[in-house]
């Protein structure tokens, strides 16, 4: 059977949290087909783990005045204070809350370890992209080529299927290709071969649900505050791979838009970001409470 090659494959441990669910859901799925998954273990939202991405010598996308794993650090410190002071009982964890660089598979690690309710890892976008060009001297050199008219906020959750454009997932993975033993740690996973992808295909069905409802409410407020809107997007996101519970990725906007950029720099623009990010929040929370 498929499903049980894919298991012999991977032992990983990290990965492996994910086989468990996906084996236990099948499971359910294939005895009782017509039976909702159980939600208990969704009724409450009391730990939120929150990963401000990048960090230490992994500095993300970098703007014209800024660098994104700082922005990231920012947004992420002040959403933990907004939620601490206004949803008391529920507790914030952090993957990092200074300029470290936790790696990629630990992060959902944590969550899982403490239990978390919801995971919300917090990025800006970036349009500009490598390219090799010619120089004067008729040399191919590495250049970066601009796009500044690009604009907006998306939120992903991890999914994969053959139609899914890859990226944001490609550069946002990328940043394993910077960790010692990454394929010890990835199970051979290359973030740099969409083929190598399928492996996040196996997320828990409930989770997956519940993190496009989250995900689905995020963009609303970004909308809502009259910022761009991308939407929600499905991808192979190695951060959100192993996390046991409902998990999104937020991209604030783009850092190399310098509109953009500038605003989310700003006191004001980081007030509004994390405004729509609580009350995103405190719907999602509001809503499977109920
Ligand atoms: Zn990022």
């Amino acid at each position: 059977m498929k499903l049980l090659n894919i298991v012999k494959k991977i032992n990983s441990s990290a990965i492996a949290i994910s086989i468990l669910f996906v084996t236990s859901s099948f499971n359910i799925s294939s005895t009782k087909p017509h039976n909702n998954p159980p939600i208990n273990s969704l009724s409450k939202v009391k730990v939120i783990c929150l990963d401000a991405g990048h960090g230490g010598h992994d500095f993300g996308a970098v703007g014209r005045k800024s660098n994104e794993k700082d922005l990231n650090l920012e947004v992420v410190l002040k959403l933990g204070k907004r939620i601490e002071e206004e949803l008391p009982g529920v507790k914030v964890i952090y993957t990092r809350t200074t300029d470290v660089y936790p790696k990629l598979y630990e992060r959902p690690a944590l969550a899982n370890k403490h239990k978390a309710d919801l995971f919300i890892s917090v990025h800006c976008n970036s349009a500009d992209r490598d390219v090799r060009v010619r120089n004067s001297r008729g040399k191919y050199v590495n250049s970066v080529k601009r796009n500044p008219q690009v604009r907006g906020t998306e939120t992903l959750v991890c999914g994969i299927n053959r139609t899914n454009e890859q990226d944001v997932a490609i550069r946002e993975n990328a940043s394993i290709l910077l960790e010692e033993n990454y394929q010890d740690n990835y199970n051979g996973f290359d973030p740099k071969d969409p083929s190598s992808y399928i492996v996040f295909k196996l997320m828990k069905r409930q989770y997956r649900d519940q993190s496009i409802r989250l995900a689905t409410y995020i963009q609303n407020q970004y909308a809502a505050s009259a910022r761009g809107n991308r939407g929600v997007k499905e991808q192979g996101l190695a951060v959100l791979a192993t996390a046991a519970m409902p998990a999104v990725l937020t991209e604030l906007g783009f850092i190399s838009s310098p509109e953009e950029e500038e605003f989310m720099m700003s006191t004001e623009g980081q007030r509004e970001i994390v405004d729509n990010l609580f009350q995103a929040i405190k719907t999602y929370k509001n809503n499977v409470e109920k």
